[in-house]
């Protein structure tokens, strides 16, 4: 059966840089809390708890640099992060094994409605509605490993206006990326196409309209995106 009773939905396919083809994006997965210093700024204990996560849409992914400032929120925040882009995947995948179903990583901004998340969070509810909304997650090109290898230490910063907001270090991850990629694999079945968002260093905070931020990694470069 091929033939389909309305338009298929589109392929969301994410630039690789340097290459004249594109990663397509199967399912998006957010690591929370996972920055100790980021922990505590938002209330929480930053002792070694079992990781947990929440998730975004493919199409949340917008590589066009702009953020157009979204609907039903007045206090929406910059989270900087790095995302981790699978080529093949399974369930249970060991953590030594982990590194082999990388593709490449690139930069993202986690971009949050931080007062809807909150209301959320103290009725006990999911997060979706302040985290999974549209054009949530600005995402630069994908770096191939194969090019850069597994960036696990570097600094990880984000200016807004040219006013430094974020900074942290890679190695300050309390889950690492092979850690991660375990852990979620034991949850759930990883495959090609799906993309980790691997958490935000302290600083976080809200932006407006007319904004510039720029996130930048040691070995991913920097990405410049606008609220609009
Ligand atoms: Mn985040």
């Amino acid at each position: 059966m091929n033939v389909h009773v309305i338009p298929s939905p589109r392929v969301i396919a994410l630039p690789v840089a340097g290459i004249d083809a594109t990663f397509p994006v199967r399912r998006v997965y957010c690591i929370g809390r996972n920055y100790a210093a980021h922990a505590v700024e938002m209330g929480h204990d930053p002792d070694r708890e079992a990781p947990f996560f929440f998730q975004k849409n493919p199409d949340n992914l917008d590589p066009s640099g702009t953020f157009p400032y979204p609907v039903k929120s007045d206090d929406v925040h910059h989270e900087a992060e790095i995302a981790v882009m699978l080529k093949s995947g399974g369930a249970d995948i060991a953590v030594a094994d982990a590194l082999d179903h990388v593709y490449g990583y690139a930069l993202a901004l986690d971009m949050t409605r931080r007062d809807l998340q909150g209301a959320a969070k103290k009725a006990g509810r999911p997060w979706e509605i302040g985290k999974a909304f549209e054009r949530s997650a600005p995402i630069g090109p994908i770096h191939p490993a194969a090019e850069i290898g597994h960036p696990s230490d570097g600094a990880i910063t984000l200016h807004v206006n040219g006013d430094l907001r974020q900074s942290g270090d890679l190695n300050q991850m309390i889950w690492k990326v092979p850690e991660m990629i375990a852990y979620l694999s034991s949850y759930f079945t990883l495959a090609a196409g799906d993309v980790i968002l691997s958490g935000t260093p302290a600083g976080v905070g809200p932006v407006a309209r007319g904004d510039v931020m720029e996130i930048a990694v040691d070995g991913l470069g920097a990405m410049r995106v606008e609220v609009v």
